[in-house]
């Protein structure tokens, strides 16, 4: 097997981020190794997990409101509906949307993914943001990058630990995207949670998982030389647009939707 087979092959002897998030979602697939972890991590793991979620399906739909059809998906995750392409073509039917994940269980439940509209298209791709460039080459393949394109990384950036540089890594995307454009991002934080911190570290730890969390202060940088649109950089059940807030709840996740200039 060479190396790049080898990363296709579904390790389960290992916790792996997509499957947690899964499991914490109600997901069925995910393993033992998922299962066992995923319950050492806090109660509020799997409404925050929700609450992300909710904040995806908010965030695109007011994108493809605003008229953007063309969407770079990095850490997919594994399916589960409604799927980013499944909200916004509903809202403009030839939408064309990229995932890409890393993880062999995502490829493995692509299929999906795949299933666009007919005016629209959908594509997956096998890749790791840590290499942004190869990401961008075959996102061009099917968008049109003279054109807006909303990237989306939500829920993802926490797995890429400081000396991976996950701000370089942001910039290298963003900076491919036209005037415009829109980055959309999530990002797991304990600023609400103090006490928790540790125990999640070590949770995450113990399974061989990186993970960074991060502040506030420390995830507005990822947005550097865009707009932030109302209602900025807040906690995910603050994220609203067209209405208030319903419940304002803890949630774990920092989130932002910004213009490129
Ligand atoms: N974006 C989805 C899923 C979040 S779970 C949502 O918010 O609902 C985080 C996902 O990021 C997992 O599917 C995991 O496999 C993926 N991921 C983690 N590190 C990655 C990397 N270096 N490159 C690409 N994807 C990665």
């Amino acid at each position: 097997m060479t190396g790049d087979d080898a990363k296709l092959v579904i390790d389960s002897t290992r916790p792996h981020p997509a499957r947690i998030y899964d499991w914490l979602l109600g997901g069925k697939d995910n393993y033992l190794v998922d299962q066992e972890m995923a319950q050492k991590l806090p109660p509020e793991a799997r409404g925050n997990a929700r609450r992300n979620r909710a904040f995806m399906h908010r965030a695109a739909a007011w994108l493809a409101g605003q008229g953007v059809d063309q969407y770079l998906d990095i850490g997919t995750g594994i399916p589960t509906q409604p799927n980013l392409h499944q909200i916004v073509q509903q809202i403009r039917p030839a939408s064309r949307v990229v995932y890409a994940d890393n993880d062999p269980i995502v490829l493995r439940h692509a299929e999906a993914l795949l299933v666009s509209t007919p005016q629209g298209a959908t594509d997956y791709i096998q890749a790791d943001v840590r290499k942004p460039a190869e990401i961008l080459r075959r996102a061009r393949e099917v968008m049109d990058f003279d054109r807006p394109v909303a990237l989306s990384l939500i829920a993802l950036l926490h797995f890429i630990t400081d000396d991976e540089d996950p701000y370089t890594i942001t910039r290298n995307l963003v900076e491919a995207l036209p005037s415009g454009s829109y980055l959309v991002l999530s990002h797991g934080t304990t600023d609400e949670h103090p006490e928790l911190a540790a125990g999640v570290q070590n949770t995450y730890k113990q399974g061989q998982v990186p993970l960074r969390m991060r502040s506030r202060d420390e995830v507005l940088p990822f947005f550097e030389g865009l707009e932030l649109v109302e209602p900025g950089l807040v906690t995910a059940t603050h994220w609203y647009r067209e209405e208030p807030a319903p419940k304002v709840e803890l949630s774990g996740f920092y989130v932002g939707v910004a213009r490129v200039p």
